[in-house]
C-alpha cells in the first residue's frame, strides 16, 4: 500500500492503514523559517515524550486530540487528520513576534490572554490573519473559527494551570487543529518545548526552543528540566 508521507522541519508524518498517522519526532530544531537549523541527539525523543504526556493530559480535561498512543521510543500514533493551516496562538505575556510587532515591554501580562490566528504558509512566512482573512481563504467556517477560538483557550488554561503547578510559567503558545477521516474537529500537531514558551517560575530559566532561537542556552538540558517539572505535576495531579 502506497504511504503518504510529510516531511515537516521537526516531524515525519506517515500515513498507516484504517486512518492512523505514525508521527516521528526528529532530531532537528529550526528557527526563523528554516534559516537556522542544527541537530540536538534525543531532542525528537524529549519532544514525543512530553507531547503525549499533554495529550494524554488534555483528553483527560475534555478536549479532543488526535493522539492514539506510542509506536516506539520516538514515534506517536494518532488519527490521520487533515491539518487546517491555521495556527491558533495563545499568549499569557508579551514575547516574541507579539512584542517585536508592539512595542510592549517582554513578559508584560495579557489580561485576559491574546489569541491570535496565523496563515500556515511557509512560503509566505506564516502571516497574521483574522477571520475576514479566513473567509477569504476558505481555511475554515465561521463555526470553525468559534470552535477552534474556545478549544485553544480551554486547552491553553489547563496547560497553564498544570504547569503553574510544575513551577513554570506558560508564556505563549501555538496549536494546530485537524479534521478527521469522520469530520471531526481535533487538536492535532504536537504540544512541546518546540511551539510554547515556558519560564522557570523561581529562576526565570527559559526552557523551551527559544535557548536555540537567541542562542540562550543548553537546549537538551532545558527540555529534560521541563519533563522532569512536567512529570512531578502530573504524578501530584494524579495523587489528588
Ligand atoms: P511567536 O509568534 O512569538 O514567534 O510565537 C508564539 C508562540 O507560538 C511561541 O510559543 C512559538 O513557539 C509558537 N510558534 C509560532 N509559530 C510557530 C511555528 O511556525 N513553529 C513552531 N514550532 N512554533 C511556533
Amino acid at each position: 500500500m502506497e504511504r503518504a508521507a510529510y516531511e515537516g522541519k521537526a516531524k515525519r508524518v506517515v500515513s498507516q492503514p484504517d486512518g492512523i498517522a505514525h508521527i516521528y519526532y526528529k532530531d532537528d530544531a529550526t528557527a526563523f523559517n528554516g534559516v537556522r537549523h542544527e541537530l540536538f541527539e534525543g531532542k525528537g525523543t524529549l519532544n514525543s515524550q512530553i507531547t503525549e504526556r499533554l495529550f494524554e493530559y488534555l483528553a483527560g480535561h475534555g478536549i479532543p486530540t488526535h493522539h492514539l498512543g506510542r509506536v516506539d521510543e520516538r514515534t506517536l500514533s494518532a488519527k490521520w487528520v487533515d491539518i487546517i493551516p491555521i495556527e491558533a496562538i495563545v499568549r499569557y505575556k508579551v514575547a516574541g513576534t507579539l512584542a517585536k510587532r508592539t512595542g510592549l515591554d517582554y513578559l508584560t501580562e495579557c489580561d485576559p490572554p491574546i489569541i491570535e490566528m496565523y496563515y500556515k504558509r511557509d512560503d509566505l512566512g506564516d502571516p497574521l490573519i483574522n477571520d475576514d482573512h479566513v473567509r477569504q481563504l476558505g481555511l475554515a467556517t465561521p463555526m470553525e473559527v468559534d470552535w477552534i477560538r474556545a478549544m485553544a483557550r480551554q486547552a491553553a488554561d489547563a496547560l497553564r494551570d498544570l504547569f503553574f503547578k510544575a513551577g513554570i510559567d506558560l508564556v505563549d503558545l501555538k496549536f494546530e487543529f485537524g479534521r478527521t477521516a469522520d469530520g471531526e474537529l481535533v487538536l492535532a500537531d504536537e504540544v512541546s518545548p518546540d511551539t510554547c514558551r515556558f519560564r522557570d517560575l523561581a529562576t526565570g530559566e527559559i526552557l523551551d526552543k527559544d535557548l536555540f532561537r537567541f542562542d540562550e542556552g543548553d537546549l537538551l538540558a532545558g527540555y529534560r528540566k521541563l519533563l522532569a517539572h512536567l512529570d512531578r505535576a502530573l504524578a501530584a495531579d494524579v495523587q489528588s
